[in-house]
């Protein structure tokens, strides 16, 4: 069954290609997805697939059943691109000014749909439901994710998996990870109301930029004074704006930045501790200070045994030359909202040319792919859908 599936992917590898070269010269920015969604359910519906669309606002979800009983596995891959304008020099450059898939999700969306046609090809033997996922606005939060389980996209599905490509890790790994994979990423920003004044008499003004640069200082002694050293966190100021002349004071101060941690207990002392320092140092300066924290997406999570399953399997898989048991990322994924339902796990499939001498990162306006990485990722999801559907 394996042989046949993988057969049937390399079959559909032209058409992969094709596919995501053509949602590259086309792509959209997070909710506002009009034909990608609409030309992904046009491949399911000829595919004989069920499928429901505005899914949680613009996602797909397509439904391929197997001939035999089993279980249901859900397989998602996201679609959004970003407000990045494209330079590379190459045949299938986005045509859209200003926006680019500069993150693969047109690698997964066609790789899934790829995988979805060699799923169809052998029905007849497969077992339980596939449930393609295909999400719209991963990049901007709140994320699709969030709105298409509140829509059901999630409804009798005992698994899900997905991937993302790494365009900074060669072809043939992939890396994984049981138990915490990716941070929360939250986003605070801090307004400190002094009373600005003449730069020759501060005592008679409240100085916003003192009492805001201790601020920052306080901040630091939250990670390194009350998060267990066992525990992993980051508090980042990423901007500091007080805008004024050489000779006045500032009336006010905003500090903006960003707070990551790989579970909720961290990551509402995180919340806590901020508001706490702000609290602290204003009342000590006189001044106002106020916190909009604003919780991004959670940690994601992979569930143990299904992690296990992805490298076990992935160590089988054509192409495949390395498996990593990976460090986490601090960068977030709203696959996490998912795994918070049904059991399962997210990996990486590494996307970068071995002739490449270096490879851009993910949100670079040069960002590319080696299209094997297609390949690789739908051949490891399909035996992810053929092993956990087959399930007694
Ligand atoms: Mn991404």
């Amino acid at each position: 069954m394996k042989e046949k599936l993988f057969a049937a992917i390399d079959e559909n590898y032209e058409e992969m290609v094709s596919l995501r070269r053509h949602l590259h010269e086309n792509p959209e920015l997070s909710f506002h997805e009009v034909e990608t969604p609409k030309l992904i359910a046009n491949y399911h519906r000829q595919l004989g697939h069920e499928v429901r669309e505005n899914v949680g606002g613009r996602g797909v979800v397509a439904l391929l059943k197997g001939k035999k009983p089993g279980k249901t596995v859900a397989l998602r891959a996201d679609f959004d691109a970003l407000p990045i304008q494209d330079e590379k020099d190459v045949s299938y450059r986005s045509k859209v000014p200003g926006v680019m898939h500069a993150c693969g999700h047109d690698g997964h969306t066609a790789s899934l749909i790829g995988l979805a046609k060699a799923l169809n090809s052998l029905k007849d033997e497969l077992s339980g439901t596939i449930v393609f996922i295909h999400q719209h606005a991963e990049e901007l939060a709140p994320g699709g994710a969030i709105a298409m389980i509140e829509d059901r996209c999630l409804e009798g599905v005992d698994y899900i998996f997905g991937t993302h490509l790494w365009a900074t890790e060669p072809l043939g790994k992939i890396q994984y990870k049981t138990g915490p994979i990716m941070a929360a990423a939250d986003r605070f920003e801090i307004t400190i109301q002094g009373q600005g004044g003449h730069g020759a008499k501060p005592h008679e003004t409240k100085d916003s930029i003192v009492i805001g640069a201790q601020t920052v200082l306080a901040l630091q002694q939250i990670v390194s004074r009350r998060v267990s050293p066992m525990d992993a966190a980051v508090i980042s100021v990423g901007s500091f704006e007080a805008k004024n002349a050489f000779n006045v004071i500032a009336d006010s101060v905003k500090i903006i930045g960003t707070a990551r941690s790989f579970n909720e207990k961290v990551q509402t002392l995180l919340e806590r501790e901020i508001k706490r320092v702000v609290e602290g140092v204003c009342l000590s300066g006189d001044v106002t200070g106020t916190v909009d924290y604003q919780r991004g997406y959670p940690a994601l999570v992979n569930h143990h045994d299904e992690a296990v399953q992805v490298a076990r399997l992935a160590k089988e898989t054509p192409g495949v030359i390395e498996v990593e048991d990976m460090v986490p990322q601090m960068g977030g994924e709203d696959f996490s909202y998912y795994l918070q339902n049904v059991k399962g796990a997210f990996f990486f499939t590494g996307a970068k040319n071995p002739a490449w001498e270096k490879a851009y990162p993910h949100h670079h306006p040069k960002f590319d792919i080696d299209e094997k990485s297609l390949l690789i990722s739908a051949r490891l999801l399909g035996e992810l859908a053929l092993y956990y559907s087959n399930e007694k």
